[in-house]
């Protein structure tokens, strides 16, 4: 299971870079290990500029599509990313640098690299997604550049009336893309977690395991926690059955490239926890007067992109639970300015509600582990039935003779959220600061020192509460006295 993943913007811009913002990047961490989309002009440096991407945990990249400013800072970032691993080195001994994305990629990078005859300290290998009408790249080994492995050809694939590519099926997530239209062959990605194992509230499964050890002849019954973790029932000498608790989704995360129409890809995003779209124009209140936003939108789509009426429409069609926009026009100067928020807001309008951000440049930690769902999940047929997922079976058991505890020969249902771990307060009290930052239009404070801060107010609500605890202690104790029990 994964515990973190974090979205780091490093280029919200659209075609050419702003004092503000740099042409399109964004980070996906997922436990420390960095996967880039799309790499445009001098990404190098804003990777310089964050402190949660490592150069040697940069593993996978992925790109959309072959436009200039989503590429043209490849090729310098893999001499970057690879270079202080020297021969001798255990990195170079790694598996080679992953990158994925449409047909001719591979031709780009082969040819930059030998004209310029770049170092890489470390191979690389380009998967191409393609269409059925691509050329399929057969090189022979001669023509690879010498840190260039051979990829994999990746067939768009067909089930009834969806086109998808399978880029990676891993443990315990799965990368997915498919075509999306923009001017073009353009693609989008979705990165999506296996099913996690079910909440377990340990206060109601404790006093059940404890008085049955005796009879299971175990040290520490808790043992048996993991058991129902991994979807086990137990049935247990008192006849108690508990029954493991239901598998929640795994996070969804769909990062789009530039569009004018993403609908080839809501069979695999459906019920996305966050959805990164394009927002390249807006109707804002720097458009001349008597700016009609059909006119804004058919000029958008003319260019093969999309406003953020569009955005938040999709993101509304999908069911998603947060939208973020990127890939602003250099027109729209300034980060958390009027006419950003004009433009969140006319994706909220269509959206319907607030739940949308416009991406800024390198601010770092924007979702992490509490990126969660809505409890309304729409199902569609890539999805498990909900009503199969949500609902646990509750048989009844006979009781042991004899046994008068409450829960004796019940089935037990152990799902719940009775204490709040300290890593989830963290998060939680984490993503609050940043969105109400975000909301703000002002952000920056160093990561680590954000978190020693939220680390002694999380302290400091922990006293409170304990000492909540005492006084009440003390007074039911007073009240029995008065009671004379
Ligand atoms: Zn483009």
């Amino acid at each position: 299971m994964t515990n973190s993943i974090e979205i780091t913007f490093l280029g919200t811009s659209s075609a050419q870079p702003t004092p503000d913002r740099n042409t399109s990047s964004l980070a996906l961490t997922i436990d420390g290990t960095s996967w880039l989309f799309d790499v445009g002009e001098a990404t190098q440096h804003q990777i310089l500029k964050v402190s949660n991407i490592k150069w040697g945990k940069i593993d996978r990249i992925f790109i959309t599509h072959l436009h200039g400013d989503h590429v043209f800072g490849l090729p310098p970032l893999l001499c970057t990313a690879t270079k202080n691993l020297t021969t001798t080195s255990s990195d170079t001994a790694r598996h080679p640098i992953e990158i994925y994305g449409p047909s001719g990629l591979r031709k780009f990078l082969r040819q930059t690299l030998k004209l310029t005859r770049s170092f890489l300290g470390r191979d690389y290998m380009v998967h191409e997604l393609l269409f059925p009408e691509d050329p399929v790249d057969h090189p022979d080994k001669k023509e690879l550049y010498d840190f260039e492995q051979l990829g994999k050809n990746i067939q768009l694939q067909r089930s009834g009336e969806n086109l998808y590519w399978e880029v990676i099926d891993g443990k315990s997530y799965k990368i997915t893309a498919a075509p999306i239209k923009h001017s073009i062959p353009c693609l989008g990605y979705v990165f999506s977690e296996n099913p996690l194992p079910g909440k377990i509230d340990i206060q109601v499964i404790k006093p059940i395991l404890l008085r049955n050890k005796e009879a299971l002849g175990i040290k520490n019954p808790m043992e048996l926690v993991k058991k129902l973790q991994n979807g086990e029932t137990l049935h247990l000498p008192d006849g108690t059955i508990i029954e493991p608790p239901p598998r929640r989704p795994g996070r969804k995360i769909v990062l789009l490239g530039d569009t004018y129409d993403p609908s080839g890809i809501i069979h695999l995003a459906m019920n996305a926890d966050v959805l990164v779209h394009e927002a390249t124009n807006a109707l804002t209140s720097s458009d001349p007067p008597g700016t009609s936003y059909e006119s804004v939108e058919e000029g958008a789509i003319r260019r093969g992109h999309s406003t953020a009426r569009m955005a938040g429409k999709f993101a509304a069609q999908i069911n998603a639970h947060k939208l973020i926009l990127t890939h602003f026009s250099s027109r729209y100067r300034g980060c958390g300015s009027k006419i950003i928020e004009e433009i969140r807001m006319s994706a909220v309008e269509t959206f319907g509600n607030d739940r949308v951000i416009c991406a800024e440049d390198r601010l770092p930690n924007l979702f992490t582990q509490n990126i969660r769902k809505k409890s309304t999940q729409i199902s569609t047929p890539f999805d498990a039935p909900p009503s199969v997922m949500y609902s646990p079976a509750f048989p009844t058991a006979r009781p042991a003779e004899g046994d008068r505890s409450p829960t004796a020969g019940r089935t037990v249902n152990v799902s719940g959220n009775a204490t709040i771990g300290y890593r989830r307060l963290w998060s939680i009290l984490n993503a609050n600061k940043i969105r109400q930052e975000v909301r703000r239009g002002r952000y920056y404070e160093k990561p680590t020192i954000r978190r020693k801060r939220i680390r002694r107010e999380i302290s400091e609500a922990r006293f409170k509460e304990a000492i909540k605890k005492k006084v009440n202690t003390v007074l039911q104790m007073k009240a029995r006295l008065v009671n004379g029990q």
